[in-house]
């Protein structure tokens, strides 16, 4: 099944080098074969949000079916560094935005671990504070970052113009912004939709290209206007897209500013919907304030059955996981089970959307937000001669997710052969261990 040409039929693929080299209804010969026989074989899987980048979650992807894991949210202030620690060591493919979160971090000597606790979370920022992080931004683009990262509700204290200025740094190099967005839910007026309003404006001023980051979680019961707005954008020729995770709760830092006081309201629930990770255990006013100062993944039931199934549904919101680093037995299972759980669960017990719409939304659709800007992903998300032979095999009746929130660490069934670069990662459903296939997805870098 291949989502740009529609070809949905019988084929041998012959793969060569890496590469694929034949699409024929005639059977080809080759040193090694894989017997596909009632099974899809489908482009591998482009995760365009991915913070847990270490070898244990490139293991849980590839049983999900993901050849290509990017952390394009919050991203990193060390472009060339991110990239040479997982060359040559990597399971799968990899790639990385220049981080205004860790850049404002840096910049503003903020004490946080991973998201901001301190002054970039609250503060604005100095003229010459701009001028460094918009300095630091560039030097990140130069050095190949796939996009420009940045999560306007973890540094509130950032004006309005900081954020436009960051956006015109990204439109001189064509690189898209992939943002998680000021404000969520639906209190007036600090709403998600004020919030895509002001990212749109920045995009639209700045001639950028926008990707507005897990829209059901900023959405929640309003999740079907925000992608009214992001469709309305596009059919006025702007760049825009989006994304979505197909779960009904969201997860992120304790410690972060979107636990400043009034979460309650803003997310409209309260300490028995937060679930820190580390054990499972359901959150009460004291255990708030401590865990809240200890820092650490929660998981939080704030998103709606019909939020969630809205946007995998519709056809022009990308499938992407925001897994998260594995930091406790209990960690949201999205990293783990995303992609399964769409093909699975949405496209085959609930019939929500069809098989095809859904690869295109998990392959093509990655591929085409970020080929303009890295001319590697012109070769991937597609099953045609000349596309890079990244690959996944599955069996279409019984392919599931099997991270749940209580057993977050189980891996995905049904898919029975993943290929990277034409390196078998997954055969028989099973891992192949000691291949380091995966190879930087990464813009050019300039001189
Ligand atoms: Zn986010």
């Amino acid at each position: 099944m291949d989502p740009e040409s529609g070809l949905d039929a019988v084929r041998n693929v012959g793969i060569r080098d890496g590469k694929i080299v034949e699409i024929s209804e005639k059977p080809l010969q080759g040193k090694q074969s894989i017997d596909a026989h009632g099974l899809v074989v489908a482009p591998g899987f482009i995760d365009l949000h991915e913070h847990g980048q270490e070898p244990r979650n490139y293991e849980f992807q590839a049983h999900d079916g993901v050849t290509t894991s990017l952390e394009l949210e919050v991203g990193t202030d060390d472009v060339s560094g991110w990239y040479a620690r997982r060359t040559g060591k990597s399971l799968i493919n990899f790639g990385v935005s220049v981080g205004h979160i860790p850049i404002r971090m840096r910049v503003m000597n903020d004490p946080g671990k991973w998201l901001p606790t301190g002054a970039a979370a609250h503060k604005p920022a100095s003229l010459e504070q701009l001028r460094a992080m918009q300095q630091s931004i560039e030097a990140g683009l130069k050095a190949g970052a796939l996009a420009v990262g940045m999560g306007i509700n973890y540094t509130e204290g950032a004006t309005h113009q900081e954020i436009i200025e960051m956006f015109r740094v990204a439109a001189n190099y064509q690189a898209p912004v992939h943002v998680h967005v000021r404000f969520a839910g639906t209190g007036e007026p600090e709403t998600g939709l004020a919030a895509v309003e002001e990212v749109i404006a920045a995009a639209a001023a700045t001639g950028t290209p926008l990707h507005v980051v897990h829209i059901t979680s900023i959405g929640l019961s309003e999740t079907p206007q925000l992608i009214q707005l992001v469709e309305g954008a596009q059919r006025r020729g702007l760049d825009v897209t989006t994304e979505c995770y197909p779960y009904v709760a969201a997860s992120t830092g304790l410690e972060s500013a979107l636990f400043d006081p009034g979460w309650q309201e803003r997310m409209g629930i309260t300490y028995k919907d937060v679930q820190w990770a580390k054990t499972g255990e359901r959150l009460t006013a004291e255990t708030f304030e401590k865990y809240r100062a200890e820092g650490g993944a929660v998981v939080i039931y704030a998103i709606p059955e019909s939020a969630a199934r809205t946007a995998v549904a519709n056809p022009i919101v990308i499938i992407a996981s925001d897994g998260m680093p594995i930091t406790g037995a209990k960690v949201h299972p999205r990293g783990q089970g995303t992609f399964s759980r769409v093909l699975g669960h949405y496209v085959r017990e609930e019939k929500a959307l069809d098989l095809m719409t859904a690869l295109r939304k998990m392959t093509l659709m990655p591929a085409l937000r970020l080929e303009k800007r890295a001319p590697v992903f012109k070769n991937k998300g597609r099953i045609r001669a000349g596309a890079d032979a990244d690959i996944t095999v599955f069996d279409p009746n019984t392919i599931i997710d099997k991270a749940t929130f209580e057993e977050p660490l189980q891996f995905s069934d049904g898919i029975g052969f993943v290929l990277v670069n034409g390196v078998p990662v997954i055969k028989e459903g099973k891992i192949v261990k000691g291949v380091f296939p995966g190879r930087a997805a990464r813009a050019p870098i300039a001189e």
